[in-house]
């Protein structure tokens, strides 16, 4: 049997389990994807410990995804966020690294799946993002995800943040972008295709971080937050004639990225959104 999981402080509320484990049930997979919470401060131990078990994979979440970095070979697109929230200790399965040196082949691989979960997020809902107008609220984890993985997709970006410069920071390293604070809001929404939410607000109380007047049909529109999973943002966008996908979307497909690189097969994407559903 193979061993999947999470590592995380706290994690214990994580839907991650039965989504992956859904995914195993469909392809035939004989694994287990359980959680792990070591102290902070023994993230090196906790991943030497892994490997030395012959766990497969590994999510990775708050208050690790950042130090993991230092303990991977990261890819480049992990690199330039500047986190890892999947570690693959498996086989290399696409042969890849078949000419690369021997240590760097007990490395574990580390990759960035939230980057992919907002892309395919809107691939999914049929939203073209070549050529787009995209805004990002937030320049956190979330946000430095998002804004990579839309101008990968040939958008043109822009962040916006409570602090300001964090989101000038962040656009100074995304090809293309342009940061502010949240009052570009009011000149950028209005032109924009795509739309991401990837701030906290709407989790703990019914708020929105863009003025709901700014929204409009002609876009679409992702709130990377999935606790509710209805959250003030969509309701307004839905309401204003906008395309909504809720951050369930954005969970679902960092979870199918992170399998299809454990497994090298594709994922069986509805049996695991069926799964998450089935928890929110
Ligand atoms: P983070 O690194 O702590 O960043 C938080 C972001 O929210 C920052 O940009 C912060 O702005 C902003 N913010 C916080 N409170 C605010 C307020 N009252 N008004 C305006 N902006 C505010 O967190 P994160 O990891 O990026 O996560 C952000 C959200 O995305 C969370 O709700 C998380 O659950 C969600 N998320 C979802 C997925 C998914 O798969 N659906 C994946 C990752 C994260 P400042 O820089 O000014 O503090």
């Amino acid at each position: 049997m193979d061993v999947y999981g999470l590592i995380g402080n706290p994690v214990e509320h994580s839907l991650s389990p039965p989504m992956h484990e859904a995914g195993y049930e469909e392809r035939g997979i004989d694994a287990r994807y359980v959680t792990f919470e070591p102290d902070p401060d023994a993230l090196a131990t906790a991943l030497d410990g892994a490997a030395a078990l012959g766990v497969r994979g590994l999510n990775v979440t708050i208050p690790f995804k950042q130090d993991v970095l230092a303990h991977v070979d990261p890819d480049p697109l992990a690199e330039r966020i500047g986190a890892v929230n999947t570690v693959d200790f498996g086989p290399v399965l696409d042969g890849d690294r078949a000419s690369e040196p021997d240590e760097s082949a007990s490395t574990p691989r580390g990759y960035n799946t939230d980057a992919a979960g907002v892309q395919r997020a809107f691939t999914h809902h049929d939203v073209a993002l070549a050529g787009a107008d995209a805004v990002v609220v937030g320049a956190g984890g979330a946000g430095r995800a998002a804004a990579f993985a839309l101008a990968d997709a040939a958008a043109d970006v822009h962040v916006a943040n409570r602090t300001a410069a964090k989101a000038e920071s962040l656009a100074a390293e995304v090809p293309g972008a342009t940061g502010g604070g949240l009052d570009t809001l009011s000149a950028e929404v209005p032109a924009a295709d795509v739309l991401v939410n990837a701030t906290s607000v709407g989790m703990e109380s019914d708020e929105t971080p863009v003025p709901e007047e700014l929204l409009h049909a002609d876009m679409a529109v992702l709130d990377a937050v999935y606790t509710p999973i209805e959250t003030r943002l969509l309701r307004a966008a839905d309401a204003a004639g906008a395309t909504t996908i809720d951050g369930a979307w954005m969970l679902l497909f960092q979870g199918v990225e992170a399998f299809e690189i454990w497994t090298d097969e594709p994922a069986p994407v509805e049996a695991m959104n069926a799964a998450l559903r089935d928890r929110l």
